[in-house]
């Protein structure tokens, strides 16, 4: 059986990621840059007044008390037709080109008007600290035209967002948000909406499974229950296979009507790996299907991720978390694709008890001394309110094992 580590790698090698697409700058938020972005100009364009004040020529005020001519006026988007020169100083506001001959800009608070004079205004300069180059932001001086500000790769933040704008960009190359069916399979389940009746459980996994792929960026299409018959999961199984993964949940493990396996061998999906050495999720199954062939689904141009998930819901969330957002990753361009996980030290004793690593539903909160995890009261894969309490999962690597207060684990964020 495979460790978590070896089928993590198995799914990145046999996923590689999405062709770019062209998007709106508004849409971008999340995705991951297809080209690096390269700055078309200079920024500031200019060279820019960074205070409301007087654009004047440094040496002018190298006296107390200094008078200087007021000769114009210029506002944020405007440029002044006159040039600053020896004795003169032009009303400036935050942003405005700074006139040609002017060399630095005092700020308003440093100076006093004084009565006009042969209808020419006087500004009495205070010149304390004020050198060549104060308070202008010379042109180029935060970007050189040219220069790369967001290399390809980066995941597109409001940051991102906000420097791409500046670039002009309207539009950008980046990789999409993969596409995913959610099918979930059993005889037993009823909507959400239904009173179940005897023998019957309300089909949480759905619900759950599209929530969690949208945290991860997915665009997730649910697909409805199938019946446990060999049947309706065919045909089914062929419409998931249309889009960039397709997830099934139930009716992957040894029961009598656990027909998801051989449902995927027939709709022509290769199996990677069936059970992974992990708890809860050990059934879990995962495959890949080509696009070539006969069988080739109608509008299916590239490979299509398979999973299916153990039904128990903890399991599916617990696969989903460490499988699926693997996969959802390399295919949105994501590096690295794996699982990143934090530390914690843990805030009371717990037991691995049995043979698997256990990713067990946590608390886990930054304090002084660092991040500390509490695991919640959990009874198993089918207790899913106990993950309502966590907002994370506690990784207990070592099977049978006594973990003391103290010890540190690794944690994976919800
Ligand atoms: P299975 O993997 O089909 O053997 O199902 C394992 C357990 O998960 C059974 O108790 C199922 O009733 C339950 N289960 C399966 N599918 C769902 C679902 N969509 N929502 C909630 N529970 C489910
Ligand atoms: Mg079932």
């Amino acid at each position: 059986m495979l460790t978590v580590a070896e089928a993590i790698a198995a799914i990145v090698r046999e996923t590689s990621r999405l062709s770019a697409v062209r998007v709106k700058l508004a849409d971008a938020l999340g995705r991951v840059l297809a080209e690096d972005a390269v700055s078309d100009l200079d920024s500031p364009p200019f060279d820019k007044a960074l205070m409301d004040g007087y654009a004047i020529r440094a040496a002018d005020a190298a006296r107390p008390d200094a008078r200087l001519r007021v000769i114009d006026e210029v506002l944020a988007g405007q440029v002044s037709r006159q040039s600053v020169g020896p004795g003169e100083a032009i009303r400036i506001m935050t942003g405005a080109l700074v006139p040609i001959g002017a060399d630095a800009v005092v700020p308003v608070e440093r100076t006093r008007l004084e009565e006009a004079e042969r209808d020419q205004t006087v500004v009495v300069v205070n010149p304390a600290g004020l050198s060549v180059g104060k308070n202008i932001l010379k042109r180029g001086a935060s970007t050189r035209q040219g220069t790369r500000v967001v290399p390809a790769g980066r995941t597109l933040r409001m940051q991102e967002i906000g420097a791409l704008a500046e670039l002009g960009r309207a539009e950008v190359a980046v990789f999409p948000a993969p596409r995913v069916a959610v099918l979930a399979t059993g005889d037993e389940l009823v909507p959400v909406e239904q009173t179940p009746g005897p023998g019957q459980i309300r089909n949480s996994n759905e619900s759950m499974l599209v929530a969690q792929l949208r945290s991860m960026g997915a665009v997730a299409h649910p697909l409805g229950v199938a019946r446990d018959d060999p049947a309706e999961l065919r045909n089914r199984i062929g419409k998931g296979l249309a889009h960039d993964v397709l997830l099934l949940s139930g009716g992957v493990s040894a029961g009598k009507l656990d027909l998801v396996p051989a449902a995927l061998a027939e709709a022509g999906v290769r199996q990677v790996f069936h059970k992974v050495l992990v708890k809860p999720g050990q059934p879990i199954w995962f495959g890949v299907k080509e696009p070539s062939g006969a069988t080739r689904p109608v509008g299916a141009v590239r490979p299509c991720c398979v999973f299916g998930l153990p039904g128990n819901p903890v399991s599916s969330m617990v696969c989903c978390e460490l499988f699926v957002r693997t996969a959802i990753r390399a295919l949105a361009g994501i590096e690295p694709a794996e699982p990143r996980p934090m530390r914690g030290t843990l805030t009371r004793d717990h037991r691995n008890v049995g043979n698997r690593p256990t990713y067990h539903p946590a608390k886990w909160e930054w304090t002084e001394q660092g991040g500390r995890v509490e695991p919640v009261k959990w009874v198993g894969s089918a207790d899913l309110g106990a993950t309502v309490e966590a907002n994370a999962l506690a990784v207990f690597a070592d099977a049978d094992r006594n973990y003391t207060s103290g010890s540190i684990v690794d944690v994976l964020l919800f």
